[in-house]
């Protein structure tokens, strides 16, 4: 049985850059300061409990942060809980990633410019809620503007904006805010699907990435199972295959990676 890797694995620049960010705050970190990261700073949460184990605490935004440091995660955070943070003396730290950034800044001009705003993505993703935080109500104008989650499926996305446009509108602006590592990973994952009877997608359960990439493979016909380490490997998924793919989400740390196809390396 062959085993094949897709061209795209290990973290993302967004996703390495948040890491860096809360690491070097650890170091500093001295006995009674405390450093909080506003939700999961990235959806693994085997990466996540690492984090964890160095003094990272994470909060949800509904407590009361009096003092010590506040990471905001790669996802970025809705603007009225970070408004609500700075009232107190709290260091905010921003890890938002620069792609998720990026698409906020598209955001606040819309609606500067009197736009409807419609967001292709999961809508309780940390995301997408702090998109809609930063878009306000729903207006009822017919000038409308479109972008997507960083991480969408950009099928999805051409889906959904062709029933935008069966609306009655006078202007749509249409917006690709799929990143670039998404689209890639994406069209890696594609391409061993051509060559591969069988998928085996690592990632966080919560990634949202990761989660795209299982969709695709499992629309594709080919057996394809989402795991986040290795015991959850089963021996009867390889029985009759010639060849497995693997394919991992932005979160996932190369050394699962690794450590996945030693264990299917075993089998
Ligand atoms: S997947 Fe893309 S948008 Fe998300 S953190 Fe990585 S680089 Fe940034």
């Amino acid at each position: 049985m062959k085993i094949k890797v897709a061209g795209r694995a290990g973290f993302c620049f967004g996703v390495k850059r948040a890491i860096n960010i809360a690491e070097d705050a650890l170091k500093e970190l001295k006995g009674g300061d405390r450093i909080y990261s506003f939700g999961a700073l990235i959806h693994n949460p085997q990466v996540v409990e690492g984090l964890l184990k160095k003094g990272l605490q994470v909060i949800s935004g509904h407590e009361k942060i009096k003092s010590g440091t506040v990471i905001v995660s790669s996802h970025g955070a809705p603007i009225e809980a970070l408004e609500e943070i700075k009232k107190n003396r709290v260091r905010l730290i921003d890890a938002t990633c620069p792609f998720v950034k990026y698409a906020q800044n598209i955001v606040k001009g819309l609606k500067k410019d009197g736009y409807r705003i419609i967001i292709i993505g999961d809508s309780d993703h940390p995301e997408v809620k702090a998109l809609k935080n930063i878009a306000g109500k729903d207006r009822l104008s017919k000038k409308i503007g479109v972008i997507s989650q960083t991480t969408q499926n950009k099928e999805n996305y051409i889906n959904e904006i062709k029933k935008i446009l069966n609306e009655d509108f006078g202007e749509v602006k249409i917006f690709n805010t799929i990143c670039k590592d998404t689209s890639k990973r994406q069209l890696a994952t594609r391409r061993l699907l051509k060559d591969c009877d069988l998928m085996i997608v690592i990632g966080g359960k919560n990634s949202a990435n990761t989660k795209r990439l299982w969709q695709i493979c499992k629309e594709s016909g080919v057996d394809s199972f989402h795991i986040e380490t290795e015991p959850e490997l089963k021996k009867e998924w390889f029985k009759g295959k010639s060849c497995v793919g693997i394919t991992s989400g932005a979160s996932t740390p190369d050394l699962m990676v690794k450590k996945i196809i030693e264990r299917i390396r075993r089998f």
